[in-house]
């Protein structure tokens, strides 16, 4: 037994349950524009522990000074949940995650190093015998620091097997707990990387000791199908994301995984600690402040997830809802009201709506959304259930506001140019500016520019409509990126050129929130 300074590990999971270890602030935000404020992961660490997430991975602390807060900030919030934070293999990597997680309940490290071929030639450039050395002398150091530790193979998958048996001996007899097997370039088949565990399993010496783990990408849609087998070929936990983001096409989803653990109890005999109704609101909010839109037809999560269409679905559907329906709505925190919303709708319906829909929102942030649900029901005759979301996540997506759009009139059409005339509150002063540009939008973005000056750039533009008909909302996201810092925003209205001023305007919001709180840095290069 090594002597941790600090944190105690969390108890061995009973029989029959599988650990659900969310990646969704580290891999995650390793998505290209995926980038989070502390604030919101704070505020998304808290779901996840509402949710019931055993492990929570809060950032890479030597990444940044940002990451490094965040792990250090979530460490000291969470109590229920383990709080992990990533570490290479190198004495200044590990000592920063160990201080990041001095405050925390639970802490782990989680520390990695390339075991495969392709890596160790071309990366690391170390022998297989240098690399077993390092995975006993990482892991040990760890050990001193903490109780948990939990050790990954990075491209474990395309590793010669009895190069990474060696190194999952080193890392059990140097105390880690949890061996985590990544098939970090999405490569393997179900049934190849299920070999993997089991060739582990049987033949580790110490391997009855630790629990084994998935983390699989989708690059061949198959991140779900692969960690459902390593967990049929004896993994214990799952490392998952949120909507499934991550590197490149993404890590295995949470709500995938997770529920189709619950739905197929019967052919996977496993359960995970996690509270599904909260699935609905953790998606939601990921995407509002990642501003990655989550796909119309993604399984679980998507709004036409547990949509019917073909009249004959509709008429089963009528009769009873098992003739189509494998879970219900309701489990993953979806629907369950037929409410419709009109500018007669009072407080209280709009509230039981927004539970219906999977939110739950604090007093003030209600209060912010309903009145600018009554806005938006003096505009628009009905209000839908995407109405409403849009509006809410709109809410959430928004930081501290410094600028406001006060008014905004547009001469757009065919005889250039086109022209904005804009007025803004800026630290509670008004402020206007008249500027032209190549098509409304723009004109509209160089006017905020003439009244705000700033060197971001612009990075993404997008118009969604939230509903049909020509009355429906524009929902306009806006990302901005600036000495490599990134912010989103998003606002939804009836006019989608006031829309895109406002998600504008509270993109620089976000990005000068950022500002005065981290001083810029380069990122180094990241985990699997
Ligand atoms: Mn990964």
């Amino acid at each position: 037994m090594t002597n941790p300074t600090h944190a105690t590990a969390a108890p061995a999971p009973a029989p029959g349950r599988v650990i659900v270890f969310d990646t969704t602030m580290r891999d995650g935000e390793q998505s290209p524009g995926a980038s989070m404020s502390i604030e919101e992961k704070l505020e998304l660490a808290k779901i996840l522990e509402d949710m019931r997430v055993d492990v929570i991975e809060a950032g890479f602390p030597i990444a940044s000074n940002g990451d490094f807060e965040a792990v250090r900030r979530i460490a000291g919030l969470i109590t229920e949940s383990t709080v992990c934070g990533l570490a290479r293999a190198g004495v200044a990597d590990i000592e920063r995650c160990g201080e990041a997680l001095r405050g925390a309940k639970r802490g782990r490290i989680h520390t990695f190093i390339s075991t495969s071929p392709q890596h160790r030639d071309h990366i690391l450039r170390m022998s297989p015998e240098d690399v077993v050395e390092a995975v006993h002398a990482s892991v040990s150091h760890a050990r001193k620091l903490i109780d948990d530790v939990e050790w990954s193979a990075q491209d474990a998958t395309r590793t010669e097997r009895d190069v990474l048996r060696r190194c999952v001996e080193a890392a059990i007899r140097a105390g880690a707990r949890t061996i985590n097997i990544p098939d970090t370039v999405g490569y393997a088949y179900p049934d190849e990387y299920a070999a993997v565990f089991r060739d582990l399993i049987e033949n580790v010496p110490g391997a009855d000791e630790v629990i084994f783990s998935t983390h699989c990408h989708n690059d061949l849609g198959l991140a779900v199908a692969n960690s459902l087998a390593g967990v049929q070929a004896g993994a214990r936990q799952v490392e998952v994301a949120v909507n499934g983001i991550g590197e490149r096409a993404g890590n295995a989803a949470l709500e995938e995984v997770v529920m189709a653990l619950k739905v197929r109890g019967d052919a996977l005999r496993f359960t995970t600690g996690v509270q599904t109704e909260h699935i609905t609101r953790a998606s939601r909010y990921v995407a509002a402040i990642t501003g990655f839109p989550v796909q119309f037809n993604k399984a679980i999560v998507g709004k036409n997830a547990f949509a019917h269409e073909a009249g004959i679905h509709q008429d089963g559907m009528l009769k009873d809802a098992s003739t189509y329906e494998i879970m219900r709505p309701e489990d993953v925190g979806q629907g369950g009201s037929n409410l419709v919303m009109g500018k007669h709708s009072g407080r209280h319906a709009f509230r039981e709506k927004l539970r219906a829909l999977g939110y739950d929102l604090g007093q003030n942030a209600l209060n912010e959304a309903f009145g600018r649900f009554k806005d938006l029901a003096d505009k628009k005759k009905s209000v839908f259930d995407d109405d409403i979301i849009a509006l809410v996540d709109d809410a959430l997506s928004r930081g501290e506001e410094r600028v406001q759009v006060k008014a905004l009139r547009v001469i757009a059409g065919t005889e250039g140019p086109q022209e904005a005339h804009l007025t803004l509150v800026v630290d509670g002063a008004e402020a206007r500016a008249t500027a032209t540009g190549d098509g409304p939008v723009d004109a509209v973005f160089n006017a905020i520019g003439a009244i705000v000056p700033h060197e971001a750039v612009l990075r993404l533009f997008q118009v969604h409509a939230v509903t049909e008909g020509t009355d429906a909302q524009a929902q306009v996201s806006v990302r901005l990126e600036e000495d490599g810092r990134i912010a989103t925003g998003q606002a939804a209205d009836t006019d989608t050129l006031t829309a895109a001023a406002m998600a504008y305007v509270n993109a620089l919001n976000n990005l000068f929130m950022r500002k005065q709180k981290s001083a810029p840095e380069p990122m180094i290069a990241s985990g699997f």
